[in-house]
């Protein structure tokens, strides 16, 4: 019995050590929101980000240390101006103007009801209280959970973090470098603190949006953790 209250209290010890070491512990008013897991943002997708279904597992396991959960789903009604099929003699990963600014045309991807608009199908996280549709408008993109690419319509999401008391997001997910950052700045903007889980993340890079991604989370603050730097995960 002696041996085994001395395990029990190495453990507790060990446990609150962990938390006191990192600045990551996770509490009711932290979220942890999964951008995009979807069919046509991984391996055979129709928009693949490199690598991009490797974030499966991981975020599989980040979800088991947050009670808030928020997943994300790009859901594009088909014909989406989003789309470099919907601009004769475009192509794909041209840039081109729209009202709200450049947009950068893709490979038609994400529509409504499809598969490859469907989560993965090893994303396991079924304890998400809120899966966040964007990008429905047919003529306006939306990269950001929080905002369409106007940056001026909301999607309501910061309503829902702000009634249910959350101060820290987490996001994880693809791309990093478009809709995993964009909602990071939105985020910061809206008054969160933000918080980015790197190796939870993949990239696209397209003209140079890596490097600028980059710059803009040092600019705003935004950290950039791994998925081991949080308490109780390894
Ligand atoms: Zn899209």
């Amino acid at each position: 019995m002696r041996a085994a209250a001395r395990r029990i209290k190495a453990r507790i010890q060990k446990e609150l050590e962990a938390k006191l070491a990192s600045p990551y512990t996770i509490g009711d008013s932290d979220v942890l929101i999964v951008v995009d897991v979807q069919n046509d943002f991984c391996p055979d997708g129709a928009l693949a980000v490199p690598r991009g279904d490797e974030v499966v597992p991981i975020v599989n396991r980040l979800g088991n240390n947050f009670r808030n959960v928020v997943l994300t789903q790009d859901w594009h009604p088909s014909g989406h101006l989003s789309f470099a099929s919907a601009h004769p003699g475009r192509a794909p990963y041209d840039t081109i103007e729209m009202p709200y600014g450049p947009q950068v045309l893709w490979p038609d991807h994400c529509v409504q009801g499809t598969s490859g608009a469907a989560f993965h199908g090893r994303l396991q996280i079924p304890q998400a209280g809120l899966v966040v549709r964007k990008g429905l408008d047919p003529a306006i993109d939306s990269y950001s959970a929080l905002y369409e690419n106007d940056r001026t319509t909301p999607t309501g999401l910061t309503g829902y973090l702000r009634e249910r008391g959350i101060k820290r997001l987490f996001l994880a997910g693809l791309a990093l470098d478009f809709c995993v950052r964009y909602s990071a700045e939105d985020a910061v903007r809206e008054g969160f603190a933000v918080v980015v889980i790197e190796d939870a993340c993949r990239s696209i890079d397209v003209q140079g949006s890596l490097a600028a991604t980059r710059t803009s989370f040092a600019a705003l603050g935004v950290a950039c953790i791994a998925a081991g730097d949080l308490a109780g995960t390894g």
